[in-house]
């Protein structure tokens, strides 16, 4: 992989200003933190950077005030959560370029930390516009990214002051680009992917990469039925796009001349309701659905031999659930397949890399998240990795 520089290579930075972008963007409920995840990432970086002596001036973004001066989505609103988190106090200064910033950072003193003012205040942010980016970067000695989240947009906080100072990767950015690596740059051979979820649009890029990189594709979710109709087969009235299946078929030619091996389920789990343990539930073969069933899970056999296949393999990247997980018992097979995966990993068989918002949520539901080798809370920036393309903010590092 090309290689990028990491806070290792920051050499000595006492005194000296780290501008660092992070992912501040937490939910809130009632005017507090409603889920701290986000912040507690950042504290490897900003803690070791503090503790090295630097200036930590953190620059984020917070909600879509598109270019405005929002009062209820300034950064101030999260920096006593922050504080708390990080076990020091946090200055927060009202702007995030500029002069203004200068003077307000002129008595900080080494080891402190201060949270900018929302970036996306600024129209130039988002439009990455050189100027902002230069009024940023002259309040830093040198710039940190540990937002992979935000790294598949090219704004000024993320891409275009990276080309002004030195750049590193936080260590949130580097362990997340390395466990990337390790899934699909570079990976031990046989590679899996399971890819779940409603609807094959909105994950036609990922299928399209994935069938050149990977051994085995394991389809489930509601995008298995758009397959499964384009191959004959009676889905009934499950969740399908009609209209994809011969985008399907070509992705089924591709897999083949590319020797990766499609595995779409031969049982499945159906209902005439879509509802929590509803009395029409059934398991049956593909082949046996009912004019008004709905396929809502892949079968017990079908994930008997998924396991079967994951033995066979070292590494899995997984996106998207296998079943309609979020109602009972539609999430058995995305359970049971993650403890799998989960217990290869832990035996150190399987490097498993997972990623997805709704993925995420059924890990934990599993309680494997801990278990799997990485999992990626970043979404948007996670599938587009997935889909093969380059983050901008990640090849702005690449120097
Ligand atoms: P992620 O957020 O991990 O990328 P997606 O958003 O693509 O995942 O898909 C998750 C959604 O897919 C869940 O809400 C789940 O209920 C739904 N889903 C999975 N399988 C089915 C199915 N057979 N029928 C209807 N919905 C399904
Ligand atoms: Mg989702």
């Amino acid at each position: 992989m090309p290689s990028f520089k990491t806070l290792d290579d920051s050499g000595d930075v006492r005194g000296k200003r780290a501008l660092v972008r992070v992912d501040l963007n937490v939910p809130m409920q009632d005017g507090a933190v409603s889920d701290d995840t986000r912040l507690l990432a950042t504290l490897p970086t900003v803690t070791e950077l503090a503790d090295k002596g630097a200036i930590v001036l953190l620059l984020a973004h917070f909600g879509r005030p598109k270019g405005a001066k929002r009062p209820d989505m300034s950064l101030s609103l999260v920096t006593q959560a922050y504080a708390e988190v990080l076990g020091r106090s946090v200055q927060f200064v009202p702007e995030s370029a500029g002069e203004g910033v200068a003077a307000a950072i002129a008595v900080l003193r080494p080891g402190d930390v201060a949270i900018l003012e929302n970036t996306r205040f600024y129209p130039g942010e988002e439009k990455n516009d050189p100027a902002l980016a230069a009024e940023m970067a002259a309040n830093g000695d040198f710039y940190v990214n540990d937002a992979f989240s935000a790294a598949h947009r090219a704004h000024a906080s993320t891409e275009g002051i990276a080309h002004l100072l030195p750049a590193y990767a936080g260590r949130a950015m580097e362990k997340e680009l390395k466990a990337l690596e390790a899934a699909l740059g570079s990976p031990e051979r046989p590679v899996a992917a399971v890819v779940g979820g409603a609807k094959v649009s909105t994950k036609l890029d990922v299928l399209k990469h994935l069938v050149g990189k990977v051994d085995h594709l394991i389809i489930g979710g509601g995008m298995a039925n758009t397959f499964l109709a384009a191959r004959g087969v009676a889905i009934g009235k499950s969740l399908a796009e009609r209209d994809l299946t011969g985008t399907a078929e070509e992705i089924l030619d591709a897999a083949d001349n590319a020797n990766c091996t499609v595995h779409l389920p031969y049982d499945v789990v159906v209902a005439r309701e879509f509802a929590a343990n509803p009395p029409s539930l059934r398991t049956c073969n593909v082949h046996e659905v009912a004019e008004d069933e709905m396929i809502l899970d892949i079968g017990p056999a079908a994930v008997e031999a998924l396991a079967d296949v994951l033995k066979t393999c070292r590494t899995l990247v997984w996106n998207g659930p296998l079943g309609a997980f979020e109602t009972p018992p539609f999430d058995a097979a995305t359970v049971s397949l993650a403890r799998t995966a989960a217990a290869l990993t832990q035996e150190g068989s399987l490097i498993s890399v997972a990623g997805g918002g709704d993925t995420v949520a059924a890990l934990n539901q599993a309680g494997v998240a801990d278990d799997f080798t990485f999992v990626s809370t970043a979404g948007g920036a996670f599938l587009e990795w997935m889909e093969g393309k380059d983050l901008p903010g990640v090849a702005a590092l690449m120097r």
